[in-house]
């Protein structure tokens, strides 16, 4: 069902234009407008959903089944040297748009216009620590 509020919805539907790069049934992948580097490219289900959390398992696996072929179709066209995946859940982790996208952002080495920086925290959790945690997040699993 599409969300009459929604951009990537109106982008499915064909009422905002966009640079399609593949099309099926179920998904439809685009160029982002903001270009991270050439050739970054948005994977998004038909089906409206907000963001991982509201996903379900059947949307999800038709989603993440066509990434690999149009990752591939990324490389052949541009031979980056390598490929991030991001999916941004909720505006305080940089979602801008409330329908879920997997982006596709080919990396051509250093400078290249992406950066993430990981702050890692690895002296702060013990191997036990790690354990109750992963304990806690596993009992939360339905
Ligand atoms: P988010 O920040 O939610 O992970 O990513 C949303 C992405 O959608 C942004 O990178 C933004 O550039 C892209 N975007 C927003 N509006 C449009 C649009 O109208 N057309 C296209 N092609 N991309 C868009
Ligand atoms: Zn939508």
């Amino acid at each position: 069902m599409a969300h009459e509020d929604c951009i990537f919805c109106k982008i499915i539907a064909g009422d905002i234009p966009s640079a399609k790069v593949y099309e099926d049934d179920q998904v439809y992948a685009f160029l982002d407008i903001s270009q991270v580097t050439k050739g970054h490219t948005l994977v998004i289900p038909k089906t409206h959903v907000k963001n991982i959390y509201e996903t379900p398992s059947e949307v999800a696996s038709e989603l993440f089944a066509r990434v690999p072929r149009i990752a591939n179709a990324i490389k052949a066209a541009y031979k980056p040297v390598g490929m991030n995946l991001l999916n941004n859940n909720e505006a305080p982790a940089d979602q801008s748009v409330f329908h879920i996208h997997i982006h596709l952002i080919p990396r051509y080495g250093e400078g290249d216009g992406y950066s993430s920086n990981w702050n890692v925290h690895t002296e702060d959790y013990t191997p036990e620590d790690l354990q109750t945690m992963a304990a806690e997040i596993n009992s939360e699993i339905k």
